[in-house]
């Protein structure tokens, strides 16, 4: 039995995939040992990322107001959650927002916008913010703006932006179930043009939409297939409102074996804990960290998460470390920083009703 964890190991880390039948296995095999399992896909991660965690604080900088119907999201146009809903917020709140994060010892702050994709005149001032942020913080930064093409994806390069995250969610055949007024090649095209112009790719999925698990195993190799460094793993958090429901199948353990495939399918990637692993995970988040080596702190898009506080005390209690930011030397944020973090900065976050995920 050891020998196939071993395998799989082994494959990892001279960067072979496993088979779609191993893959499938890692998923679904009632013969699964968890901690063995946990422990082929600890191999890799620690190979290329020791026992390091980063961690990123994601911002919504535009909220609601979308015209795309994907039936998961509380910002969308078929939602009928109760969403704050505000254009672009103003630089100063950007910037307000960017420092708290970077005080928190974030190592990459993501800003995110609601809607279909930028045009190139947003793109162009999302460029200007994002040099002013650079020079500013000197965390890394991510965008996560939608659909978009090479002028837009170009004029985001030339600002030094250094990751574009456009997740593919779910499989091309079950896309279709989630969202209809666009489609899943229209999300491997932003990713091929954000390529092209040498932006760094961030793209992931969601679990728990009515997926199967061929379904992840098929994101798992397109990831791999688009050369994907930066994969984040959500666990859907239902929202009363939205079309889309947790589907039931996303027990801790399907969670952490979803992780340990993204990892064993992707050995040098950036593997995250994303929206819901609170909730979805619960006593064994930090068993997450062996195969992910990197998670967000404070918040998602439009639900609360864990504060620093307790996700740095979790890190630490697993025996990782938090990844330094750029040009610093200690991670760890002054106390009273920390502290601030508790609440995240604006009232859009609706709290996720932790009893309607664990039922
Ligand atoms: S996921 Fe993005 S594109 Fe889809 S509805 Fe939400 S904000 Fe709009």
């Amino acid at each position: 039995m050891f020998d196939t964890y071993a395998k799989l190991a082994e494959k990892a880390l001279t960067d072979q995939a496993p088979t779609a039948e191993e893959a499938l296995w890692i998923l679904d095999g009632e013969d699964v040992d968890l901690l063995l399992l946990l422990q082929a896909a600890f191999e890799p991660r620690r190979k290329y990322f020791g026992r390091e965690v980063t961690v990123q604080v994601l911002n919504n900088v535009q909220n609601g107001l979308c015209p795309e119907d994907c039936g998961y999201c509380a910002q969308s146009n078929v939602t009928e959650a109760e969403v704050r809903e505000y254009p672009i917020k103003s630089d100063e709140e950007i910037f307000a927002e960017a420092e708290d994060a970077a005080r928190g010892g974030a190592y990459r702050y993501c800003m995110a916008l609601s809607g279909r994709g930028p045009s190139l005149s947003r793109a162009k001032r999302l460029a200007s913010l994002i040099r002013r942020l650079k020079k500013e913080y000197g965390m890394e930064i991510c965008l996560s703006a939608g659909i978009m093409g090479d002028k837009q994806a170009e004029v985001l390069a030339e600002a030094g932006l250094d990751r574009l995250n456009h997740n593919l969610n779910t499989s091309e055949s079950h896309y279709e179930e989630i969202c209809t007024t666009h489609d899943w090649n229209d999300r491997v095209q932003t990713l091929e043009a954000a390529r092209r112009q040498g932006i760094e790719t961030c793209s992931g999925m969601i679990i728990g939409l009515g997926e199967t698990s061929k379904d992840i195993v098929e994101v798992a190799f397109k990831l791999l297939e688009l050369d994907t460094p930066s994969i984040p793993i959500n666990f859907l958090i239902p929202i009363e409102g939205n079309p889309v429901q947790e589907d039931g199948s996303l027990t801790p353990e399907r969670c952490l074996r979803t992780l340990c495939l993204m990892r064993l399918v992707n050995p040098r990637a950036e593997i995250r804990m994303a929206g819901g692993r609170e909730g979805h995970l619960r006593g064994l988040q930090s068993l997450g960290l062996y195969p992910a080596n990197s998670l967000f702190v404070g918040g998602y898009l439009t639900t609360q998460g864990d504060p620093f506080t307790e996700t740095y005390a979790m890190i630490a209690d697993a025996g990782f470390t938090v990844q330094p930011q750029a040009g610093h030397d200690q991670p760890a944020p002054r106390e009273e920083d920390r502290i601030r973090f508790q609440i995240p900065r604006g009232g859009d976050l609706i709290k996720p009703d932790i009893a309607r995920i664990t039922e």
